[in-house]
């Protein structure tokens, strides 16, 4: 899960505040892209996106945060409405990308699979495992039960595919680094990239840098 680092609160043109009614909370949508590129903040697909509020507008929490910068993020329909909908009550328990180093805790795998890194204690592994199935985002695979998420096994593995072959050519002398950027771009996630080409500081680092937001301190490969 793809680290990121929250700007400020978006301002008006005279240096105030950017505000929406309750109702209109997606007219922070466009600042929300600025800062964190269009990729949902979970699963990292480049999918249609939603404004997510980190704690759910339909909480008792949640209401009173529903235009509260510090509280979204961008998230797939997939990730916000199939999965994450309206159960955490906090942030607490859980692995959020705009709060800690969310890519140490997880491994990618070329098998579309992505776990709790091994290495974690065990107050870690637990949030981290929380996230995944607050979101959805370790389905076995061929599952009946979530049509939407076996698409996500299945891009995770065709995007490590293309990674590998690039990391391939990359090596062969045969592509460039912008190259290799504009495809994960287009691809999205963020951590397939970086797993894949751990060793390759230049590519992690101009991927890391074409995906707005990225907070790079963190980007260091498993
Ligand atoms: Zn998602």
């Amino acid at each position: 899960m793809r680290p990121v680092t929250r700007n400020s609160w978006p301002l008006k043109p005279n240096g105030d505040r950017k505000t929406f009614a309750v109702s209109n909370y997606k007219g922070f949508f466009k600042d929300l892209v600025i800062n964190f590129g269009f990729y949902c903040s979970y699963c990292e697909r480049p999918d249609s996106l939603d404004i997510e509020h980190v704690i759910p507008q339909s909480s008792p929490a949640g209401q009173h945060l529903v235009v509260d910068w510090n509280n979204l993020l961008l998230g797939c329909p997939s990730c916000n409405r199939d999965h994450k909908s309206n159960i955490n009550n906090t942030r607490n328990g859980y692995v959020w990308p705009d709060e800690v180093d969310s890519f140490s805790h997880y491994e990618y795998f070329s098998s579309g699979d992505l776990k709790v890194k091994s290495t974690l204690d065990n107050a870690d592994k637990t949030k981290a495992q929380a996230t995944i199935d607050l979101c959805g985002l370790a389905p076995p695979p061929k599952s009946n039960a979530n049509q939407s998420k076996d698409f996500l096994w299945q891009q995770r593995m065709k995007v490590w595919v293309v990674a590998e072959k690039l990391k391939a050519d990359y090596i062969a002398g045969n592509t460039t680094v912008g190259n290799i950027v504009t495809f994960s771009e287009m691809s999205g996630f963020w951590s397939i990239w970086i797993t894949v080409f751990s060793g390759h500081d230049d590519v992690i680092n101009a991927i890391s840098d074409a995906y707005n937001g990225t907070k790079s301190d963190y980007c260091t490969p498993p």
